[in-house]
């Protein structure tokens, strides 16, 4: 008999990305990306950042149309004000990716994601996220990292 432990999967990011705030490790495998989103300082949901909402309908308003499954049914544009701040990267990055792959390749490609976290394991402000889609998208995720990195930036600082 088989058991699969979460904590014995290997994780071997080739990309990261450090900035004041937050450190981002990514992993590109075939049908997914796996990444590490760990916070610096204390801001480890939005209610602690009020401009969040102003800010991205000023820089991006798109990620606030993004579809969100959450515990209770909010729109992402209402969950946005008080949400894990792994959970808001995850859909700028989904955002960022719709747009740059319709405007390279012109496809309304679908992005899934999912945003866990496990505090009692992990340090506090520590996210894992994973990116699914059925279609490669390879070629605009070093620029989707780069922008959600800098948008990201912006509304923690
Ligand atoms: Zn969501």
């Amino acid at each position: 008999m088989q058991t699969i432990n979460k904590n014995t999967k290997t994780y071997n990011p080739t990309l990261s990305y450090i900035t004041e705030n937050f450190i981002l490790t990514v992993e590109q495998l075939p049908q997914s990306t796996n990444m590490v989103f760990k916070m610096l300082n204390d801001h480890i949901k939005t209610g602690t950042l009020p401009l969040t909402f102003d800010r991205l309908s000023e820089l991006f308003p798109e990620v606030l149309g993004t579809k969100c499954f959450n515990k209770k049914h909010l729109p992402f544009c209402e969950e946005v004000k008080n949400t894990e701040t792994g959970h808001l990267f995850e859909h700028i990055l989904i955002a960022y990716l719709h747009q740059l792959k319709k405007n390279a390749d012109g496809v309304d490609m679908k992005f899934s994601g999912v945003t866990v976290w496990d505090w009692n394991e992990e340090p506090k402000g520590t996210y894992q996220i994973t990116i699914n889609s059925e279609g490669c998208y390879d070629h605009i995720m070093p620029k989707a990292l780069q922008m959600s990195v800098v948008l990201m930036d912006k509304i923690l600082s």
